[in-house]
């Protein structure tokens, strides 16, 4: 614990909620930020106090009371200069994701990293830290190793268990579609994180979709990309911020009402039509407006009743019921016909997901990785 100790002491505290910043440091009290002359950056949460970053890790500060934010003190020991950096592996509208090796741990890592100065991305990257280490590990979230800022760039990166198979939508530009019997079982796990997300963290996500659904070579389904997911007090509460990209937005959010965790219900029978049938179900060329009309004013989207099973065409009609309301919780998907269906087949979802992927490129990504 002594590293720890000396850790704790180069993070110095640089700001205190009740008290006010330090000196040398500069504040705009609008933005929410702050950078010290030593080159560490603060961010400020209105709900959960104060985030430290600096090229050795994170720090969060409620009250002026410095709390690890990681449980294992490698988790914590996040640092800039214990990265490898190699290619990036993707990238999204806030952020590009690389791929690196933490050196003292000997581990693979997503880094996601965002620019601290950009205002819209700023308030993403706390949302995103403040609901990755907020949570006790769930297997079906992706994992967060910890963060840290670089002055040089003013980046924040996000440090992330490195998802080896990729996202949905690798899967689909390489396979176009996902087989009914395999998709039941992958639904049937993230349908147990998504009940989890909103019946024990309280959050809507607000992004699920394709990209924001990973898969590892083990066939280890996670959700990701928590940049714009809100907390809900309770089971009866609603948001009110239009926020996100349109194309898997439901139709309450797209009218502007409130709405909660039937949201994600919708965005998740989206995307799982667009596994299934290899196309995303409005015709989405014609832009942004049009979609929404399309979604608010078209019959709810179906699968095509000669091509699919009607325990999955009934799946996706119970997600895309236009009235929240009635559209089934995640915990209840869990026992509709359509994951019942095939869960006595045997489905190994590893093998499939490394059959989707050229062993050729993964071994090579292997090799770059083994030989830097
Ligand atoms: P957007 O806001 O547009 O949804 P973003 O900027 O928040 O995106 P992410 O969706 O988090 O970025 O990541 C972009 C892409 O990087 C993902 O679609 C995925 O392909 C890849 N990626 C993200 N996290 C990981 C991870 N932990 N392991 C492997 N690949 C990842």
């Amino acid at each position: 614990m002594a590293g720890l100790e000396e850790l704790r002491r180069k993070l110095q505290p640089l700001f205190d909620a009740d008290i006010g910043p330090s000196p040398g440091m500069s504040m705009d009290p609008c933005e929410s930020y702050m950078v010290s002359s030593e080159g560490a950056v603060n961010l400020l949460s209105k709900s959960s106090g104060v985030y430290n970053f600096s090229e050795h890790g994170l720090e969060k500060q409620t009250n002026g009371i410095i709390h690890d934010i990681d449980r294992s003190e490698q988790a914590y020991r996040c640092s800039s200069n214990e990265m490898h950096v190699f290619g990036a592996i993707g990238c999204g509208s806030s952020s590009i994701v690389y791929k690196a090796i933490h050196i003292t741990i000997h581990r693979i890592l997503a880094l996601k990293r965002i620019n601290v100065f950009e205002k819209e991305k700023r308030q993403q990257l706390l949302n995103e830290i403040r609901t990755l280490c907020e949570a006790p590990y769930f297997q079906g979230l992706v994992e967060f190793q910890g963060a840290f800022y670089t002055p040089d760039s003013g980046n924040i990166s996000i440090a992330l268990e490195y998802v080896d198979g990729g996202s949905f939508a690798d899967v689909l530009r390489l396979r176009k579609s996902i087989p009914e019997p395999v998709l039941s079982h992958m639904v049937h796990n993230l349908l147990i994180s998504l009940g989890y997300l909103h019946g024990e963290r309280h959050l809507v996500h607000r992004d699920i979709k394709p990209a924001n659904l990973l898969i590892n070579l083990r066939g280890e389904t996670k959700i990701s990309d928590f940049g714009i997911s809100a907390a809900l007090d309770n089971s009866v509460s609603m948001c009110e911020t239009f926020v996100g990209t349109v194309t898997y937005m439901s139709p309450e959010r797209i009218q502007n009402e409130s709405y909660s965790f039937a949201a994600d219900i919708w965005s998740f029978g989206v995307t799982v039509f667009e596994c299934a049938t290899g196309k995303f179900p409005y015709s989405a060329t014609e832009g942004a407006v049009n979609l929404m009309l399309q979604i608010l004013y078209d019959p709810s989207p179906s699968p095509p009743r000669d091509k699919f099973s009607p325990e999955f065409c009934s799946f996706i009609d119970a997600c895309l019921h236009k009235d929240p309301n009635t559209r089934p919780r995640a915990d209840e998907l869990l026992a509709h016909p359509f994951i019942r269906k095939y869960e006595k087949e045997t489905v190994d979802l590893g093998a499939y997901v490394r059959s989707v992927f050229n062993p050729v490129s993964k071994l090579k990504d292997m090799a770059d990785v083994s030989f830097w």
